[in-house]
């Protein structure tokens, strides 16, 4: 029954039922966290096997024949290299494994942009006033990056199939500094959307005013399906070299969701061109990465049909927690014209999208009654959500009967304050 055709004594009469509920679910002094896409216990146990004696055989040493434990090659082992470069679909000296975390050497990317320029900038980006493109809802440690570097934000829609390419395209090409754009291209960061062709082609395709202009393509979710039929990104560098422009894109990735965030193996791929330029400004800043991890992550994962064996481990253990998340909402929401959400097929989160106006309440409630949700406007540039209406639910860390718990007191604070919405009485 969608509540708006209800009248007003019988959204009072639920509002008065579901405020019990809340009351009732507050006093059993929850506390529990959906705040954030963390991979759970058994999820980080898959890896464990990874931390055995596998260089036993090896004695330490990388196919190169170098000592994994001594300083040098600055951009990973070459095993390595090529096992990661096969994922992403690029070569192997289009690629530099990092340490472990992509975010990391996208903060590193963009403070090198800033102080030197790109490979092709004529100055550095930080001399003048810079502004970056920004899909939302999107990632918050992403925009927090930009806007820590003083880079003006500018947010663009998401559509079903990517970001909004017609204003993508018409700003960047009549706004010299607009330096670049973020992109989360396959299950995206809430949304769970992946890019379509022809966006990936647009992307590849389209004229940029400022001739340094970057794209980061974070492709943090490349292998993290949910379901036996995986969506299908198209690789942007081949796209990027057939439209004439090779070095337009940073893709970044990393194995914190394939074995452990804390101590996984974070890569950027770009042109030739960029990891060139790149490798040498790395040279300044370290002697080399962590090899031995390197070796470890490649001897146990062995081959991207490994690596691919071993994420639908972790499917099967995300699936249900998923299946439970959205069965809770559409028991909970379903049919009442008060939410609308996302069911993914891949990543980590499951987005909501609220009345207009009703996300700050709902989170803020939940949090009263002991259960966390990413904060509200978080998926927005300055953590502001236009329209106060985007909720991002992370389901993996929690188990399912925490999960079960956390969803229903979420759904009871967004059924109340939708009503009270409805009923003219939300105080914002
Ligand atoms: N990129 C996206 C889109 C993410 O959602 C996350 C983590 O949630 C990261 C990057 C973090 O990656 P890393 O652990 O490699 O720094």
């Amino acid at each position: 029954m969608v509540l708006s055709a209800l009248g007003k004594n019988e959204l009072k009469q639920m509002l008065s039922e579901l405020i019990t509920r809340y009351e009732g679910l507050k006093s059993q002094n929850l506390n529990l966290d959906m705040s954030r896409g963390r991979p759970c216990t058994e999820q980080l146990n898959l890896s464990d096997p990874m931390m055995e004696n596998l260089f036993r055989d090896y004695g330490f040493k990388s196919e190169s024949g170098t000592d994994c434990r001594n300083y040098g090659l600055i951009d990973g082992i070459p095993e390595a290299k090529r096992l990661f470069a096969e994922l992403l679909g690029v070569s192997e000296n289009e690629i530099i494994l990092g340490g472990n975390s992509s975010l990391n050497m996208m903060y590193d990317a963009i403070a090198r942009a800033m102080s030197f320029g790109v490979y092709g900038s004529r100055e550095p980006w930080g001399r003048k006033p810079i502004k970056f493109l920004c899909p939302s809802p999107g990632y918050d440690r992403h925009f927090a990056i930009t806007e820590l570097f003083g880079i003006e934000m500018i947010t663009v829609k998401m559509n079903p199939d990517g970001p909004d390419m017609d204003t993508v395209e018409r700003l960047s090409a009549e706004d010299e500094s607009i330096k670049g754009i973020w992109c989360v291209p396959k299950y995206s960061n809430p949304d769970g959307i992946t890019y379509s062709d022809t966006v990936v082609r647009r992307f590849a395709a389209m004229k940029t005013k400022a001739p340094d202009f970057r794209i980061f393509w974070d492709n943090a979710y490349v292998v993290h399906h949910l379901t036996d039929e995986p969506d299908e990104l198209l690789n942007i560098m081949d796209e990027c070299k057939k439209a004439g422009n090779p070095d337009r894109v940073f893709i970044f990735s990393s194995t914190s969701k394939i074995t452990y965030p804390g101590a996984g193996i974070a890569m950027l791929a770009a042109s030739q061109n960029n990891i060139q330029l790149i490798k040498k400004q790395l040279s300044i800043q370290t002697i080399g990465p962590d090899k031995i991890n390197q070796l470890r992550h490649t001897l146990f994962l062995k081959s991207v049909q490994g690596i691919k064996e071993h994420m639908k481990k972790h499917a099967a253990i995300l699936k249900p927690k998923f299946d439970t998340v959205l069965g809770i909402l559409e028991s909970e929401l379903g049919g009442k014209g008060i939410a609308e959400w996302n069911s993914p097929k891949g990543g980590y989160f499951i987005s909501l999208n609220t009345l207009p106006g009703c996300a700050t309440a709902a989170v803020k409630m939940a949090k009263e009654a002991g259960v966390v949700i990413t904060p509200a406007g978080a998926t927005y540039p300055y953590g502001h959500d236009p329209e106060d209406r985007n909720i991002r639910l992370a389901p993996t860390l929690p188990p399912i009967d925490e999960l079960k718990k956390a969803m229903e007191l979420f759904t009871v604070c967004v059924q109340i304050v939708s009503i009270k919405k409805l009923l003219g009485e939300l105080n914002r």
